[in-house]
């Protein structure tokens, strides 16, 4: 048996509500390796049906500071904290990250004071702290860790304007690659990091399923609906992802971080990646909240 080498979705959702789908949130397992990739509006909530102890959690990385992808922290920190955690929690992400990190634990900091207080000596002081690294935006996918397990961390910047810098990962471990897009339009950036991957895990937008959306939304709600107007600009649509995964030739494409938001509803979910099997061959699946997907080596062609 080859070891686990698992991308564990916490949030498969954006940041237009949904009852079904958090903010965006992954772990990635590889082996004994844990690593939290993005911490959205209900991701720490999601860990306890995973499975995932947060306590087992070394690392934590994000792509880039919109609100769907980090106002879980506190929660996080707590909960890893609370299940046991002894040392810092170690942290990566672009520019940014430090100021954020500082922000959220300040905002804590009466809790902590608190929690020691109450019990003496049964929480780890070290298991609240955390050490962040900001890594640079490159073009080229760089390693800048690797986890005790011997998965390899690589980043690369990915075109989300104005949100510069933001930051795409790929995971590698036993041989296998696991690609994550982060919030990205279409880019040569994301293409060359996916090259031959077993697995890319994509944000996606349904230019169709959105303009539909922006219109209901209208009627009721016209700022909200001017601000959607916005979103498309800065999102990679379904049918780039398809051309995308199929020129990189990668293994198995999954769909996350879905706009507009979509309910666990398979007639939504097929029409969500409707005519992407037409252009690329490999399987599609949308990702659902604590689903978790294997990274398997792709056939070669
Ligand atoms: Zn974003
Ligand atoms: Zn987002």
């Amino acid at each position: 048996m080859p070891p686990v080498f698992d991308i564990v979705f916490l949030g498969t959702g954006s940041p237009i509500p949904s009852p079904d789908r958090c903010g965006c949130g992954h772990v990635v397992v590889a082996g004994e390796s844990h690593v939290l990739v993005d911490c959205g509006y209900g991701s720490a909530r999601r860990l306890m049906p995973t499975g995932i102890v947060p306590a087992t959690i070394g690392t934590a990385v994000f792509t880039h500071m919109h609100t769907d992808h980090i106002t879980d922290v506190p929660d996080f920190l707590n909960l890893r904290w609370t299940s046991g955690a002894t040392k810092p929690l170690q942290v990566f992400g672009p520019t940014g990250t430090k100021k954020m990190m500082d922000g959220f634990l300040l905002a804590l900091e009466d809790d902590i004071r608190f929690r020691l207080a109450h019990h003496p000596g049964k929480l780890h002081p070290d298991g609240i702290r955390v050490e962040v690294t900001e890594i640079p935006a490159t073009p080229d996918a760089a390693s800048f860790a690797t986890a005790a397990s011997g998965l390899s961390l690589e980043s690369f910047e990915v075109d989300h304007f104005p949100v510069v810098p933001a930051l795409g990962y790929r995971f590698r471990f036993d041989g296998r690659s696991a690609v994550l897009s982060g919030d990205t339009s279409m880019c040569d950036s994301l293409l060359a990091a996916a090259q031959g991957a077993d697995l890319l895990v994509s944000d996606a937008l349904n230019p169709a399923m959105f303009a539909q959306f922006t219109e209901r939304v209208r009627a009721i709600r016209p700022l909200a609906a001017a601000l959607f107007d916005d979103v498309p600009s800065y999102h990679i649509h379904t049918p780039e992802v398809a051309r995308l995964a199929r020129d990189a030739g990668v293994g198995r494409l999954v769909l996350s971080h879905l706009l507009p938001n979509l309910p666990n509803d398979p007639a939504m979910e097929e029409q969500f990646a409707a005519g992407m099997s037409d252009i690329f061959p490999g399987p599609i699946q949308i990702a659902r909240d604590t689903q978790r997907i294997s990274v398997e080596k792709r056939n070669q062609p």
